[in-house]
This record gives structure tokens, C-alpha cells and sequence, in this order.
């Protein structure tokens, strides 16, 4: 199978150019005037006035969550169909055992559960608790391209760590030569603030965000740094949402330390404002960390612009209205989350490119370069160039939408962007050297994702 785009401007994280792309199967074969290879392709594209980016790569989705109001309403399927809209190809989710469970009979099952996902996939493991052989078990996760490690310092009930296990799940994965990805939030803090809120009888959605507050993420984020350097461990810090987090990111990368980190959309383009209101209104935008101040979106742009932050994430955990509603009378029962697979990279191109906070080529480092760099997975995945593999996106610059739970394709009632314009929209998606999505329409069920081997 062989598919000759033309004419379209390649947009790379350090380059840009106009030239023709050959796709032979799964990868990248030629690059640059191809006119003599146009009699054997099965397929040419017109790609004039578009961008050919590499596939867009979310770094952190959870598809299929178990949560106390039931699974997050899109599981692998369905939203893997909704990030291929969008023009995101490849998906880290999670692993995430129950106690006693071992990291590999958690990875098996997980396994199962991602069988129809239609995009590329991988998995961040999240150690949850301390025993004697999860030295070994980080060992065969890192043996079979799993290498990123989730920890939670929130959720100490459940999967949180407390201190002690945490540094020595850093040292451990230090060692082992993988990476750790951190939620910060402090776990006792928040649980605090929430029995001192619910004691008082204060238990609508404002809460939630009342009760983990900005310094509550930034200690944790300071916190984990320090443990980081002590253990000598990369460690990547997720949906990063305040601006004093930032204060600690910025000075530890300056001090040469391993520190990564990721924000979301929802956190460069919501505000807290979005608490005031009836349940029908607050509930869908509970999820942790809360959304934030109007000044920690202009920090989180700056961040994300100067490169401090390397990359964004959706986060994406879509619950529909009637499971949110579950904790309408108490803040504590909403299942935390929202989508955003699919919005992704419309939002940041509307909001970051054509508003001028980041280039084109940000964009692209954004949304896949740098995530394929931090997880092992390029140049495989993150770049268009000879060898690599064919998951692109012809973009079109100039489509319009306006996103809503009545259009989009996740599995959801809700979409906490609703009404909001895009400019910008994939035209094809392409997976693997086949197109998947053209204007709009999937046009072959994709063949099934392949589990990604990172190194
Ligand atoms: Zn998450």
C-alpha cells in the first residue's frame, strides 16, 4: 500500500517545509519531490494549503476508569474513535492494580480491557503500594517497553502513596532506569480541608475546588522534585495547573534536574469562575486538580511557550451527567474528570497558534514531538521523516467548529468546551499508512492499535 501526499507544508518541531511525503505501508519512505513516484502509489492526497503533522500523541487519557458512579463513559474504543477525530494517533493510558495485585497481573488485564483500541497505545504502571517484590515487578515492566511509572500523592485511601513508599518507588525506578509521573497534590491536605468543608455542611461543586487549592499542588509539586533529585530519578509532573507549581519546575530545571511537565487544555482555557452556579453547571468541571485563577492561565501560556512546560495532555475522563450526578448533594461523590481526547489539538492550535502564545512548530513539539521523546518513542512517533512511522494529520487550517456533546464522537453527554469555536481540523487522519478519517467521516474502521514497545 502506498500513499503519496502532495504539496503540503511538513510541519516538524524544528522545521518546516513544503514537500511531498511517500508512505509505503506503516512508514515514511520518501520525502521531498517525488513526482517520478507517482505511477505505482494506490493513493495520492492534494494536501496544497495544509500542514502534514506527525500524529498527535496524548500522553495521559483514561479510558474505562472504574470510579464509585461506574467506568468513565468512553472505553477504549470509543474513545480512541474520538481521538483519531481529533487527530491524536497514539494514547498513553494506565495501569492501575488493586491492592495485592501484582504490576503484571494488572498490566494483563488492562491488556484485555484496551483490545479494541483503535489508535496506538501504551501504558504509564502505577505502583500503589510497598512490597517486596515490586523491585522485580518495575524491572519486567521496563523489559517490556513499560517505563513510565505513575504515582499519586493524592487519593491516600486508595492509590496514593505516602511519603516513605514514595521515595523508594523513585529510587527503585531511578535505578531501573524508567520514569515516574506524579500527581501533586498533597493527599492529607486536601482530605482535611474536605471533612472541615462536609462538617459545615458546605458540599456543593465550589467546594471541590475550595478544598485543593493552588499551594496544595505547588507543595506537592516542591515535594516531589526534592524526592526526585534525592532518589536520581526523571520524574514527569502531570496536568500541572497553578503558577506557583511553576516556581519550583522552572528552578529545578535550571539546576540541570531531570523535571518534566505537562498542563491540559482545560487548565489553559477554564477558570474557577465555572464553579459558580447550579449543579447542571459546576458539576461536570469537578476534577483534580480544580480549574484555577485567570492568572495561573496567563502563567501556564508563558510556561508552555518558554518551553518550561513540554508538553499537553488531555487528562481525558469523561463521566456522563447522570454520573456526576451522584454527588450532587455532596462534592465528595462526584466522579473527578472530564473529555478532551478529541479537542485537543483543535484547542491549542485555535488558542495557541492563530492567538499567537505558540508557533506552529510549538504546536507540533506540544502535542507529539515531546511526548514521543519523553516516552521512548521517537523517532519512531513525533516526527515526519524517512523511517519513521505513518501516523500523520493533513491539517486544515481553515475549518471551523463549534464544539458540543451533540457533535463531538466521545461517549459522553457533556463536553465542558461546549460552544466554544475551533479553527482548525484534521482533513485526513492517517494511521499506520492507511487513512482513517477524511473530512469528517471515518472512512475504514481502522485496523486495531498496535501496543507500543517505548525504549
Ligand atoms: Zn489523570
Amino acid at each position: 500500500m502506498e500513499l503519496l501526499i502532495n504539496n503540503g507544508t511538513i510541519v516538524n518541531a524544528n522545521n518546516t517545509s513544503v514537500a511531498n511525503v511517500l508512505c509505503r505501508d506503516n512508514k515514511i519512505v520518501g520525502i521531498g519531490d517525488l513526482s517520478t513516484a507517482n505511477t505505482s502509489v494506490d493513493r495520492i492526497i492534494d494536501a496544497t494549503d495544509c500542514y502534514v503533522i506527525p500524529g498527535g500523541i496524548d500522553p495521559h487519557v483514561h479510558m474505562h476508569l472504574p470510579s464509585s458512579a461506574g467506568f468513565s463513559s468512553d472505553d477504549f474504543y470509543s474513545g480512541s474513535k474520538a481521538a483519531l477525530f481529533g487527530g491524536t494517533t497514539s494514547i498513553i493510558d494506565f495501569v492501575t492494580p488493586r491492592k495485592g495485585e501484582s504490576l503484571q497481573d494488572a498490566i494483563l488485564k488492562r491488556t484485555k480491557e484496551s483490545q479494541n483500541c483503535l489508535t496506538n497505545y501504551s501504558f504509564h504502571v502505577s505502583p500503589i503500594e510497598w512490597r517486596d517484590t515490586i523491585e522485580n515487578e518495575i524491572d519486567n515492566c521496563i523489559s517490556k517497553g513499560l517505563r513510565s511509572f505513575k504515582v499519586y500523592m493524592a487519593y491516600k485511601d486508595t492509590i496514593g502513596l505516602d511519603d516513605e513508599v514514595l521515595l523508594k518507588v523513585m529510587k527503585t525506578v531511578g535505578n531501573a532506569g524508567g520514569m515516574v509521573t506524579v500527581h501533586c497534590e498533597l493527599g492529607d491536605e486536601i482530605e482535611i480541608l474536605r471533612n472541615k468543608f462536609a462538617s459545615v455542611n458546605c458540599l456543593i461543586p465550589e467546594f471541590h475546588s475550595l478544598s485543593r487549592p493552588s499551594e496544595v499542588e505547588a507543595k506537592a509539586v516542591e515535594k516531589a522534585i526534592n524526592f526526585a533529585k534525592e532518589a536520581q530519578c526523571p520524574i514527569y509532573i502531570v496536568h500541572v495547573s497553578t503558577k506557583e507549581s511553576l516556581v519550583y519546575i522552572r528552578e529545578a530545571q535550571k539546576n540541570g534536574q531531570k523535571v518534566y511537565a505537562e498542563t491540559c487544555p482545560q487548565y489553559l482555557l477554564l477558570d474557577d469562575s465555572k464553579y459558580i452556579g447550579d449543579f447542571e453547571n459546576t458539576g461536570p468541571f469537578v476534577m483534580s486538580p480544580p480549574l484555577r485563577k485567570k492568572e495561573d492561565i496567563d502563567a501556564l501560556w508563558e510556561a508552555v511557550s518558554d518551553g518550561t512546560i513540554q508538553t499537553v495532555g488531555t487528562d481525558h475522563c469523561p463521566f456522563n451527567f447522570k454520573q456526576k450526578e451522584t454527588g450532587r448533594d455532596d462534592f465528595r461523590k462526584i466522579p473527578n474528570g472530564a473529555g478532551g481526547v478529541e479537542n485537543r489539538l483543535a484547542l491549542l492550535y485555535t488558542y495557541g497558534v492563530l492567538k499567537d502564545k505558540i508557533s506552529l512548530n510549538q504546536f507540533v513539539d506540544l502535542t507529539s514531538t515531546n511526548v514521543a521523546k519523553i516516552f521512548g518513542l521517537y523517532p519512531e512517533k513525533g516526527i515526519i521523516e524517512v523511517g519513521s512511522d505513518a501516523d500523520l494529520v493533513i491539517w486544515n487550517p481553515k475549518i471551523e467548529n463549534i464544539i458540543s456533546a451533540s457533535n463531538h464522537h466521545q461517549n459522553c453527554d457533556i463536553n465542558i468546551y461546549e460552544g466554544i469555536k475551533t479553527i482548525g481540523s484534521p482533513r485526513f487522519v492517517i494511521q499506520s499508512g492507511r487513512v482513517v478519517v477524511e473530512n469528517g467521516l471515518m472512512i475504514s474502521t481502522p485496523s486495531k492499535g498496535q501496543l507500543l514497545v517505548r525504549r
